[in-house]
């Protein structure tokens, strides 16, 4: 919220408060033994749901309204008089891990995927690029065999939770509409702005996309402690400024996923937002020149091979 502050673009924005994801929502994408478990931990008070993922007495109410967020802001936009750019969500905590069966790696529902699903119930053609240091796992596995969903994702390799390789592209009649570019340690944002250039624009046009969501990770970041990439705040303005003009105007939405140096994702809200206003606001400049290269050539290959 400070970096949205800072952002110099205040004026143009319209804050909205959100309102808490309903059950039915969360079981488009999560089984039901899925939620059970999170209410329970939630009843006991908060516990531990793995090794990494934590709940207090308020993580529910969070994870509830931080869905809840993605589906406000899709309402929203969607209202015919809106006269909206883009939507930003910035939420806690982040939802790319959390599969249909389980929740895990900071994540208890995917916040991104609910609010897909819903869209491609409505008939919609929904693209999700996730730009998180992490991969996407639950969000690769929620929609791996649903061609209404194209699914793109670059990040870091090796890293948790260990998914996301060239060769996992979808399966049955989704194959392809699952783009894996999985990176090495010091990527800089040329490598990451060639790929969405050359492979996932192109592929988002191809699928006739009319409501594009981003999981804006900003571990990406160089200065993120848990992470190795080597991207700034810059190319994470970039990446919105490439992708969001792929679809219509209002139909665009951003959302928080991971991030852990605090003035790393403060400087990425701030030019984000000032991007998705059409502002340009720079921090530090773009970055080039690191390896990952190789990783798009062989993921183009691949992409023309189907
Ligand atoms: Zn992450």
């Amino acid at each position: 919220m400070e970096g949205v502050a800072r952002s110099g673009v205040a004026d143009a924005l319209e804050r909205c408060s959100p309102r808490s994801i309903t059950d039915a929502e969360i079981l488009r994408v999560h089984d039901q033994a899925l939620l059970e478990h999170v209410a329970a931990v939630d009843a006991a008070g908060g516990g531990r749901l793995d090794s990494d993922t934590v709940m207090n007495q308020s993580s529910l109410a969070a994870a509830r309204l931080a869905a809840g967020a993605v589906m406000t802001a899709v309402e929203r936009l969607a209202q015919p008089d809106a006269g909206l750019d883009a939507a930003f969500c910035v939420v806690r905590p982040p939802g790319h891990h959390a599969t249909p069966t389980q929740s895990m790696g900071f994540c208890l529902f995917n916040s991104v995927a609910i609010a897909a699903a819903a869209l491609a119930d409505a008939g919609e053609k929904v693209a999700i690029v996730d730009f998180d240091a992490h991969h996407g796992n639950g969000t690769q596995d929620i929609f791996y065999e649903d061609p209404r969903v194209l699914f793109a994702s670059i990040h870091q390799s090796p890293l948790y939770p260990g998914t996301g390789a060239l060769t996992e592209r979808g399966s049955g009649a989704a194959v392809g509409k699952t783009i894996n570019i999985p990176v090495p340690p010091n990527t800089t944002g040329d490598v990451v702005r060639r790929a969405l250039d050359e492979l996932i624009v192109p592929a988002i046009e191809a699928h006739g996309t009319t409501w594009l969501f981003l999981s804006a990770g900003f571990d990406g970041h160089r200065a993120d402690p848990i992470t190795e990439l080597g991207y700034s705040s810059a190319d994470m303005a970039d990446y919105v400024r490439t992708l969001v003009p792929v679809v219509a105007r209002g139909r665009s939405v951003t959302v928080l996923e991971g991030g852990y140096d605090l003035q790393a994702i403060t400087d990425c809200s701030a030019v984000v937002a000032a991007q998705l206003v059409g502002e340009r606001l720079r921090l530090e400049p773009a970055t080039s020149g690191g390896p990952g290269d190789a990783v798009v050539d062989a993921a183009l290959v691949l992409a023309a091979e189907s």
